[in-house]
């Protein structure tokens, strides 16, 4: 669905990525880890068209980096931003109608768009409940559940969602995951950039490892989950002698 060849992406004279190369088959879940500041949002704005970049980034087979990040929206390629972004003074119903603007233009007439709207609640009973409700009263837990529901509302047919645990209990987490597993099943492929790379390998098929604007890793998530260099950069595991504090216990 997307194939993403030497990917050279700038703010002003500063080059943040520097050849990127990735793809992401149909139905699949691929994960984006990598520290702070490696360029995992660069990369997925820079795929939605709102950072300036060269290379090539084909979608369904059609080249898309020089369209306008609209009308990338309107094929069904749809991020989700890191922070949620929902709008706060409309309520949970609003704010998705607004995801409907953004994947298929003006339709907001009330009746419309309820087709979306019950597919959105079927997947997340609680917006259903809290339809009424303003954004801002909702739990992060909730508006992460609304952000994803926006954009499902546009009908994805490549979904990218920045940081989605970002800041959630741990439970409220393991929720939020069984329904992006449950909109990948569905047959949803999903690029997602998670800061949590052991739960971002454990739901996805594939993964690529971002180091300072470079991909520096890649593989099946469940051979990265094993591979020494990752455990130790990215799952806290300090897997040499020297660095492992247990070891040194025993030593002791
Ligand atoms: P985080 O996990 O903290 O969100 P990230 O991996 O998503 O980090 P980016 O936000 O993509 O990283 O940043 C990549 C690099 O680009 C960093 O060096 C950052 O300082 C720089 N950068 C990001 N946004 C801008 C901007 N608007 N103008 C200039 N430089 C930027």
């Amino acid at each position: 669905m997307l194939k993403i060849e030497n990917l050279v992406s700038h703010y002003g004279s500063i080059e943040a990525l520097h050849g990127i190369s990735l793809q992401v088959g149909k139905g699949e879940m691929v994960a984006l880890i990598g520290a702070n500041g490696a360029g995992k949002t660069t990369l997925l704005n820079s795929i939605s068209g709102t950072v300036t970049a060269r290379g090539s980034i084909e979608f369904a087979g059609k080249e898309i980096l020089r369209e306008k990040a609209a009308s990338i929206a309107r094929m069904g390629l749809l991020q989700v931003p890191e922070g949620r972004h929902v709008f706060p003074g409309l309520t949970v119903e609003e704010n998705l109608l607004v995801g409907t603007v953004a994947g298929k233009g003006l339709r907001l007439r009330p009746g419309d768009n309820s087709k979306e709207l019950e597919m959105v609640y079927e997947t997340f009973p609680r917006l259903k409940e809290r339809r009424q409700q303003l954004a801002w009263s909702m739990s992060g837990g909730e508006q992460q559940m609304l952000a994803i529901g926006r954009a499902l509302m546009g009908q994805p047919k490549l979904l990218m969602l920045d940081e989605p645990s970002m800041g959630l209990a741990p439970i409220v987490v393991e929720e939020l995951f069984e329904k992006i597993v449950e909109i990948n099943q569905s047959g949803v492929p999903i690029l997602m950039v998670e800061q949590n790379a052991r739960l971002a390998l454990k739901v996805s098929n594939r993964a690529y490892i971002l180091e300072r604007g470079r991909i520096t890793a890649e593989g099946a998530s469940a051979d990265l989950l094993q591979d020494p260099k990752v455990l130790e950069a990215y799952l806290g595991k300090m897997v040499s002698g020297k660095k492992d504090s247990s070891k040194r216990e025993e030593k002791r």
